[in-house]
């Protein structure tokens, strides 16, 4: 037991799932080899998924103290489940990270400074960047055309809505193609919360997470499509179990573009006029791959497309390195983040491929900016963008 209950980064009420998860660590470091924060610790093992299972199984026990070092390093992780893949004791990883960064802000101890903002921002404007909230849908073209009511919802995300627009207005125009009738909601659309969940700033993602579900079960859909893999990451896998604990109801289905795009090639829905004579790499996003286990879609689509050459990076699929935003690393450890990315954008580079493709607009950004600084000879762009170049 906890000599202080009320300190324990492991909550009473998770205490007996993760706190025996933690009590399996096996110590034999394998969690170490693929962490990207893990060698921005100067070498020092404080900084391994290893050693932060330790100190929170020492705290809990009254035998550490939460130094501004510890939580630091607690927030100084990507969320990227590279450690949860390679676990030999198969400890929920990430859930053990969120819970404890939950446990620091309660304890007025976390998260970082620009974690903080990003939750202003967001209490302002339903939005982590501070962007107008009437502007929400300013990323539709004249030709989208939302029915008032329809099945399919189409939820755009923060980064799609106001950063970047390419992934979710190509999703809408194939949708259109397709004879697909969706519903958008414009600025009723909230943040998912993921970066909320991610940081430990629990109580604004309920407020978020229950506006969603309210939109959801106002519109009476049964299916989201996204083209953000954060977005349905948490959309999928946070907000049932939020819904159950709080008796709301959660019955829709989540799709990503990804798996949208492959169902319908494989339907012969999808046909090609043109090729694309493109050698590219697919970078798989953490939480699209890892998370829900979306590694061959993407696959099976640029495979499709006439022309494409794909190679693969050396890690890739489950073992594929992260654009080093997510978790609130980008926010609150901007140079960190930049340098993940041009490492993986240096990856991409040594496979001779043109152009770096992905399917999530927070790596876009990451990796645009990463590119840009670089100078890099590679481009960047959307499995849809050459899906849509293919089909004419
Ligand atoms: S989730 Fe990723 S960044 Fe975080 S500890 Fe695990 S491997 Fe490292
Ligand atoms: S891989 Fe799992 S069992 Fe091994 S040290 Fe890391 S957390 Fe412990």
């Amino acid at each position: 037991m906890p000599s202080d209950e009320t300190r324990a980064l492991i909550s009473a009420e998770r205490a007996e799932e993760l706190s025996e998860a933690i009590d399996a660590c096996a110590r034999c470091g394998y969690c170490k080899t693929g962490c990207p924060t893990h060698p921005f610790g100067g070498g020092f093992e404080a900084a391994s998924p290893r050693a932060k299972v330790h100190f929170l199984k020492e705290q809990r026990e009254g035998a550490a103290e939460i130094t501004p070092e510890w939580v630091d390093r607690i927030f100084q992780c990507s969320s990227c489940e590279r450690c949860v893949e390679v676990c030999q004791t198969d400890i929920p990883l990430v859930e053990v990270w969120e819970e404890a960064r939950a446990a620091l802000v309660r304890l007025g101890l976390g998260p970082m400074p620009a974690h903080k903002k990003m939750r202003e921002f967001v209490e302002a404007r339903n939005n982590p960047y501070n962007e107008p909230t009437e502007q929400r849908a300013r990323w539709m073209q004249p030709h989208h055309q939302p029915t008032p009511r329809a099945e399919v919802l189409v939820f755009a995300g923060c980064t799609a809505s106001y950063r970047m627009p390419a992934m979710i207005q190509t999703g809408v125009t194939i949708l259109q193609r397709q004879g697909i009738p969706f519903v958008y909601a414009g600025a009723e659309e909230v943040c998912c919360a993921s970066p909320f969940l991610r940081t430990g700033q629990t109580a604004v993602a309920d407020r978020l997470m229950g506006s969603n579900v309210d939109l959801v079960e106002r519109l009476g859909v049964k299916r989201i499509v996204t083209a953000c893999a954060g977005c349905s990451k948490t959309l999928k896998k946070d907000y049932p179990g939020w819904a159950r604990a709080r008796g709301r109801p959660w019955g829709v289905e989540v799709v990503h573009f990804a798996e949208l795009y492959a169902r319908l090639i494989q339907e012969g829905r999808i046909g090609f006029t043109r090729s694309v004579q493109k050698k590219v790499t697919y970078h798989d996003p953490c939480h699209l791959g890892r998370s829900q286990r979306i590694f061959d879609e993407p696959r099976a689509i640029l495979r499709a497309i006439p022309g494409i050459e794909l190679v693969e990076m050396e890690n890739h699929r489950e073992e594929s390195r992260c654009c080093g935003a997510g978790g609130g690393v980008k926010a609150g450890y901007p140079a960190m983040a930049a340098q993940i990315a041009r490492d993986r954008v240096r990856e991409a580079i040594d496979t001779g491929a043109e152009v770096l493709v992905t399917m999530c607009p927070f790596c876009q950004t990451s990796f645009g900016q990463a590119i840009q600084d670089m100078g890099a000879p590679i481009r960047l762009a959307g499995v849809d963008e050459l899906l849509l170049e293919a089909a004419g």
